[in-house]
């Protein structure tokens, strides 16, 4: 890489320009083990989504991009193993073409299948925990450059795979796949919010997936997005019953494609209109042949218990005049709960509010106190790969295992080989 080309890298969203003095693209696991065991300071880094500084580092930064390969698929275990790089979109065309499916994706599939694993990436769907749920083991490069294995129940594994990149570099994972299935996706818009007061839970369990776009004014979410899998529902059936009364809890069937910002053009966006195809196609909201390399947006997002949404939506609507001039879009999806100790779903059914905001980094900075502060009775857990202001103090009081995370991480990385400023400070003891 080029001196020019290594100046200008950030990360997607363009609000972080990496400070590592040195980058490198490592083509084998062993490749990358001696470059660990040789570096000072260490951070992988993977399709760069992230909207903060945690894959940054002043030592060596790791991508992860040509560490893409598909290792094996046990049909005995139900598991498929990958190197860390892997995007999710390219694992899942190869699962699919052979039978087989993730349980759940994120909103886009460009993401890697370790950096997704590493913040606790979601999707959504009542019983459908993250998609680091899904990791049955991994490999993972300590700060010394020994590889060592977790699986499932063994000690330290429920710790280290919602990392946050702090205990070493994720190698391998192997996940959990399941019969590859069909879905169908169907666009509600204008659901009255009384209705989402009332029959939150009914709307949520609507379909396996289900995420709701508000921009938080007038009386109405402005989409709903209903992702059902077919065998749950018979497709042509359901559409037409829709199509009949039009109508879902208050809501109305979309007439045509749409992208969840009201008037953009929904070419980016999975099929819709209750067409089914293949899980890949319609779990995300965005389409794999879609590839921004960056993108004019800010995110930012909450996790509060499942009890507590109705609550912490008021909390929020009520600041909706500031939250407007700065949002593009919000979208409040739900999450199973998890063991995993880091995971912003620990034994915690949990919905998620999220918010994307438009590209102001100072007056997004200057906001999330505010809605920090209305979420604050709900003890908010704040998205690993997005940006939050809550202070260390908080942000760990939101997680019981945080100690012994801290622990394994010591353990792990005595030297703090793997530390960086994000790390830093939110590891500081009070
Ligand atoms: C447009 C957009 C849509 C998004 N949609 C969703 C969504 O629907 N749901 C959701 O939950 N999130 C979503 N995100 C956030 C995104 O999923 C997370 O930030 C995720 O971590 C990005 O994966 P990545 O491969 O880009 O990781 P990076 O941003 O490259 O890295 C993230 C973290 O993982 C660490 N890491 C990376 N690789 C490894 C490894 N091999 N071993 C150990 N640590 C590693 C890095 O050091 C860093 O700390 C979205 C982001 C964008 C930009």
């Amino acid at each position: 890489m080029t001196e020019q080309a290594f100046a200008k890298r950030t990360n997607w969203a363009g609000n972080v320009t990496f400070a590592a003095a040195d980058f490198q693209l490592p083509s084998s696991v062993e490749e990358l083990q001696t470059a660990v065991r040789n570096a000072r300071l260490v951070k992988p880094v993977g399709a760069r989504h992230s909207f903060n500084r945690s894959a940054d580092t002043d030592g060596e930064q790791f991508s992860t991009g040509a560490l893409n390969r598909i290792l094996k698929l046990d049909t005995t275990s139900q598991t498929v193993t990958v190197e860390c790089g892997i995007l999710h979109g390219h694992l899942s065309v190869w699962l699919n073409q052979r039978g087989y499916a993730l349980h759940n994706l994120a909103s886009l599939p460009h993401i890697s299948v370790a950096g997704a694993c590493a913040t606790g990436t979601h999707g959504s769907g009542d019983s459908n925990g993250n998609l680091s749920t899904a990791v049955q083991s991994l490999d993972l490069i300590r700060p010394d450059g020994e590889l060592i294995s977790l699986a499932r129940g063994q000690h330290g594994f429920a710790g280290a795979v919602v990392g946050i990149g702090a205990l070493g570099i994720v190698a391998r994972l192997t996940l959990d796949v399941e019969p590859a299935f069909n879905v169908a996706q169907t666009v509600y818009e204008r659901l009255p919010f009384v209705q989402v007061q009332q029959h939150f839970d009914k709307i949520t369990s609507s379909g396996y997936s289900v995420s709701m776009f508000t921009d938080w004014m007038g009386d109405t979410v402005n989409q709903l997005w209903v992702k059902r899998r077919m065998g749950d529902v018979v497709i042509g059936d359901a559409v037409q019953t829709m199509a009949a009364d039009q109508s879902f809890f208050g809501a109305s069937a979309a007439p045509a494609e749409r992208h969840p910002l009201d008037g953009h053009s929904a070419e980016n966006c999975t099929a819709q209109l209750g067409v089914g195809g293949p899980w890949h196609e319609r779990l995300p909201h965005f389409r794999m042949d879609f590839t921004p390399s960056s993108g004019q947006e800010l995110q930012a997002e909450y996790f509060v218990a499942r009890g507590d949404a109705l609550a912490a939506l008021e909390s929020i609507r009520a600041l909706r005049d500031s939250i407007q001039p700065l949002l593009y879009i919000s979208e409040i999806r739900t999450v199973a709960a998890d063991d995993l100790w880091l995971s912003m779903c620990y034994q915690r059914d949990s919905v998620a509010l999220h918010f994307t905001f438009k590209p102001d980094m100072p007056a997004v900075l200057a906001l999330l106190p505010r809605i920090e502060r209305a979420l604050a009775p709900f003890h908010p857990r704040p998205h690993w790969g997005k940006l939050f202001t809550m202070d260390s103090d908080e942000v760990r009081a939101g997680y019981p295992r945080f100690a012994e995370f801290d622990k394994l991480r010591r353990a792990c990385d005595p030297d703090d080989k793997m530390s960086n400023s994000f790390l830093t400070t939110l590891m500081r003891q009070p």
